[in-house]
């Protein structure tokens, strides 16, 4: 059976960058690597659309974001973290855990956050050092208007504009320096196509003066050290060698098709699986939806489980199910890298024919009608 996976990380490698990986290792010290390392630091840049430096980091995500915190901080600063999700709620337990006083503002699932939220968190809190915002929510599958947020911030306060764009990056607009962002951070696993295992951390002018001041401790995730290796074309530790080759191959790719043309494919799935899944008689999940991910609710009636196993066991489709209080009441499709037209097609015949067997009524093949529809009029 052919397995495809639809799930917001780890998400599909492509062919050539996987045989990228496969070739003999070579040593990190070796100029050749050198070389690498300097390609795939420009494409980084022009990944996050950034003349500022993009960090890479042997660590999954979550360690990319803690580099932030124990770099640019110090005890008892004050951070204010968006929380309307899984992640958001991590970006509050986090900075609390290494002695800084995280600020929550709290956001219904499935909601994004409002201008007014953020800017009534600066009023009371006008100590605050940062505004840590979640691009995607993967939990619910919800976007930030990220270019808004950053001007209210910058507008009203001197708090730094932290991102996480885990599973932005490669799916939504986003241009660090022209929306005056001072941290992001991806992992490889999500949009980058690429195995799990690294992290990217894009540090503006102001985040590196924070972390000249900075006082927590701190060792392999300082990124003062890895900014100076930076500087070298080199990392401070070994680095993680087979994945930092897969992306060079992948950031190829993502020049050749062109930042803007990725974004916009990324709309363009988004929509037309919504517009299937609505026309099969499904409910969206979110009301601010990520063109990474689509959270949609199970029908009533029809169990996660059994449903998951179908999906997997008997049509090969590996989708995620819901996080936290909506486990069992919500599934996600992903649609984040290396995907185009036709595997929305087949992820929706798949959840039409997984529905079928489970008695939902509806007309089969209306999802996938409304999606082909959606492909021939939006081009
Ligand atoms: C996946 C994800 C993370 C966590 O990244 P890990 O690589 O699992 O550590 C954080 N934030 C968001 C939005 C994510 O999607």
């Amino acid at each position: 059976m052919k397995k495809r996976l639809f799930t917001p990380g780890p998400t599909p490698v492509p062919e050539t960058v996987m045989l990228k990986m496969a070739e003999p290792i070579i040593h990190h010290r070796h100029p050749e690597f050198g070389e690498i390392v300097k390609r795939v630091n420009d494409n980084l840049k022009y990944l996050f659309q950034t003349e500022q430096p993009v960090l890479t980091l042997a660590s999954s995500g979550t360690g990319g974001m803690e580099s932030t915190f124990v770099s640019l901080f110090s005890p008892g600063d004050t951070v204010i973290a968006v929380n309307g999700g899984k992640f958001g709620e991590r970006w509050v337990k986090m900075p609390n855990t290494f002695g800084l006083n995280a600020v929550e503002i709290k956001v219904e699932w499935g909601k994004a956050p409002t201008r007014e939220q953020v800017l009534t968190s600066l009023r009371e809190n006008p100590q605050a050092k940062a505004v840590y915002l979640v691009h995607s929510e993967t939990s619910t599958g919800t976007a930030t208007d990220i270019e808004g947020l950053a001007r209210v911030i910058r507008e009203n306060s001197n708090a730094l504009v932290c991102v996480d764009g885990i599973t932005a990056i490669g799916a939504h607009e986003f241009r660090f320096d022209a929306w005056g962002i001072d941290v992001c951070v991806t992992g490889s696993q999500k949009g980058m196509m690429i195995p799990p295992g690294l992290a990217f951390v894009a540090v503006s002018k102001r985040a590196i003066e924070a972390m000249e001041r900075s006082t927590l401790p701190k060792f392999y995730f300082d990124l003062r050290k890895a900014l100076k290796a930076y500087g070298n074309n080199d990392t401070p530790w070994t680095p993680a060698i087979s994945l930092i080759i897969g992306a060079d191959s992948a950031l190829q790719m993502i020049h050749a098709e062109g930042v803007e043309n990725i974004w916009r494919r990324h709309e363009r799935l988004a929509t037309a699986l919504h517009k299937g899944i609505t026309a099969i008689g499904l409910m969206l999940f979110s009301d601010s939806p990520s063109f990474a991910v689509t959270p949609v609710w199970l029908p009533a009636g029809i169990e996660w489980k059994p449903f998951n196993r179908t999906l997997k066991d008997k049509y090969g489709i590996t989708i995620a199910g819901g996080q936290g209080e909506y486990a069992g009441k919500i599934f996600r499709i992903s649609h984040l890298g290396y995907f185009d037209e036709l595997d929305m097609i087949t992820v929706l015949s798949a959840l039409e024919m997984t529905l079928f067997d489970f008695g939902f009524q509806f007309e089969l093949g209306s999802g996938i009608r409304a999606a082909q529809a959606s492909f021939l009029t939006t081009g």
